[in-house]
């Protein structure tokens, strides 16, 4: 099963494809993943997308998609995948169709109120990395890692403003992917905005009528 995660930032897909990705041991696979792996190993694309991002540019989209082709010609990913994160435009939508085929692409269906909470709260630690969430999930102590006892803080990509900005920049340029997939018969709409059980039990369901023919 190819499948495809589309949804705004904080809408859930990665905790998703991560739960998913282990019952189906399939992998879940982002670009900013990929990019590390590359350069990580060298090869000559890796050293390229090293070269872009240590300039603090973004890293072309015929880079990526040549990233993505390789990543998905690898041998775990022969019996499907998560995408998640990819593609983002429809240029990246158009290349990705000319070598795989994607059987489905589910939309994490969020409103911008519960995405605003969910990332605002959260509080990252300063020494181990641990991820709290004020209402969800507190530590013990407030602005106090329960692991390692580091000072939580919040990241500035999760301010309210910085939020409210990810998400304009999300709309203007993924949404038009969702018309794409509803388009060629392949999109799914999940509503992601209650619990990650209830998220998850939604696409199984899906995936139970799209790939194994039974009714819910
Ligand atoms: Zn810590």
């Amino acid at each position: 099963m190819n499948l495809i995660f589309l949804g705004a930032p904080g809408a859930g897909k990665g905790t998703l494809a991560a739960r998913l990705s282990k019952e189906y041991g399939i992998p879940q696979i982002s670009t900013g993943d990929i990019f590390r792996a590359a350069v990580k190993q060298g090869s000559e694309l890796g050293r390229k997308v090293q070269g872009i991002m240590e300039k603090g540019e973004l890293v072309p989209d015929s880079l990526t998609v040549e990233l993505v082709e390789e990543r998905l010609a690898q041998a775990d990913a022969q019996n499907g995948y998560i995408l998640d994160g990819f593609p983002r435009t429809i240029a990246q939508a158009d290349a990705l169709a000319s070598f795989q085929k994607i059987d489905m692409a589910i939309n994490f269906n969020t409103s911008d109120e519960v995405v605003i909470r969910r990332l605002s709260g959260r509080r990252v630690c300063r020494s181990c990395g641990a991820i709290y969430h004020v209402e969800n999930m507190p530590p013990k102590f407030e602005g106090k890692c329960d692991k390692c006892g580091g000072e939580l803080y919040t990241r500035d990509d999760d301010t309210i403003e910085s939020i409210k900005n990810r998400l304009r920049v999300y709309k203007d340029q993924t949404e038009p992917l969702i018309e794409y997939y509803r388009g060629k018969g392949l999109l799914r709409d999940i509503d992601s905005s209650t619990s990650p059980e209830e998220s998850f039990s939604q696409i199984k369901s899906l995936l139970l009528v799209g790939f194994f023919g039974l009714g819910e």
